[in-house]
């Protein structure tokens, strides 16, 4: 049996690997290897790592995680969670029946992509969900930015850090007057009606049509679209969850704990807040050493 059982072994289920690892815990990792930056080129922001691809950063994790005898990693899906504290079984898309004392989920989220052509294609270089990642590259070039629901007037209060020059997309949300005001008082043009189509130029260019007007052409554009978790094991648990604006996320105590005894939760699947690698590699860590830590005689 393991001490722990990691589902999902990206950013912040290799970092839960590393501690549990140089404290001398057995563990599995079981992996899917799609990690939720996998459309990006090039990963931004996390220290010593910077502008480096995401599949690299990771890639490099994985190969120093060899030097631990007590970690396994295992390419292979968690299909289902049985059993409590100590006693845990997770069955995985092999048939394979693993058992452990603690679990730490961190499966991450899947962006769902809107049906709207060109969307998909251009996720992770034309179309990208946060300034901190990828405005740098972009920074005082024209930018888009797709209206989500209230929290897009964080975006607006943001990007002037970056940019001067963005316009925002209704995409047929109900922007109220007195955002539609705001937005006028800080230079910021609306364009209404819905989008229909991108289409890209190579880079990070990209033509919005739409429903209604002409065309719009942006260097970059900016949205979120809605997320889910990228498994359902934490509802067949009847794990606590929180809802936010784009998704659910799974609620942790201060100890990454989940509302099950023994399943903590680390990275983009408990983290409403400014998702990102460094968030996620830190979180992993703790739900590490707390799992550990319980475990303590
Ligand atoms: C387009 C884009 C660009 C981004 N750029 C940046 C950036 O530049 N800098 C930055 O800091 N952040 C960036 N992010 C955010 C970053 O991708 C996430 O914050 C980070 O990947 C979260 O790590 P995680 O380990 O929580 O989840 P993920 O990286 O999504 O990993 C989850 C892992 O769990 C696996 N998995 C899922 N289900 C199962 C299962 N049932 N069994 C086993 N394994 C499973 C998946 O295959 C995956 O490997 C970007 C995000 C997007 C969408």
């Amino acid at each position: 049996m393991d001490d722990v059982i990691i589902i999902g072994g990206s950013f912040a289920g290799l970092a839960a690997a590393l501690q549990l690892g140089r404290a001398r815990r057995k563990v599995t990792v079981l992996d899917t290897g799609l990690p939720r930056n996998r459309f990006a080129g090039r990963s931004h922001g996390l220290l010593g790592h910077d502008h480096k691809p995401p599949l690299d950063i990771l890639a490099e994790a994985r190969q120093q995680l060899a030097r631990y005898p007590a970690i396994t990693l295992v390419n292979t899906r968690a299909d289902s969670i049985s059993g409590g504290i100590d006693d845990f079984s997770v069955l995985t898309d092999n048939g394979e029946s693993l058992g452990a004392h603690r679990l730490i989920l961190s499966y991450g989220i899947t962006d769902q992509m809107p049906d709207v052509p060109g969307f998909a294609e251009g996720w992770g270089t034309s179309i990208v969900p946060c300034p901190y990642c990828d405005g740098f590259e972009v920074a005082g070039q024209h930018w888009g930015l797709v209206w989500s629901g209230p929290q897009s007037q964080n975006q607006v209060r943001l990007f002037p850090d970056w940019t001067d020059r963005l316009t925002v997309f209704a995409d047929g949300h109900d922007i109220p007057p007195d955002i539609r005001a705001d937005l006028a008082r800080r230079n910021i043009p609306v364009v209404d009606g819905r989008i229909t189509e991108i289409a890209r130029h190579g880079g990070h260019n990209a033509t919005l049509k739409l429903n209604v007007g002409p065309d719009v052409a942006v260097d970059i554009l900016f949205a979120h679209p809605r997320n889910k978790p990228s498994a359902n094991l934490h509802e067949s648990l009847g794990l606590a969850t929180a809802n936010t604006p784009l998704g659910i996320v799974l609620k942790v105590d201060e100890r990454r704990e989940t509302s099950m005894p023994g399943i903590y939760a680390a990275g983009d699947l408990t983290n409403p807040l400014i998702p990102s690698v460094t968030t996620a590699s830190w979180q992993g860590a703790m739900a590490g050493i707390f799992a550990q830590q319980s475990m303590l005689a």
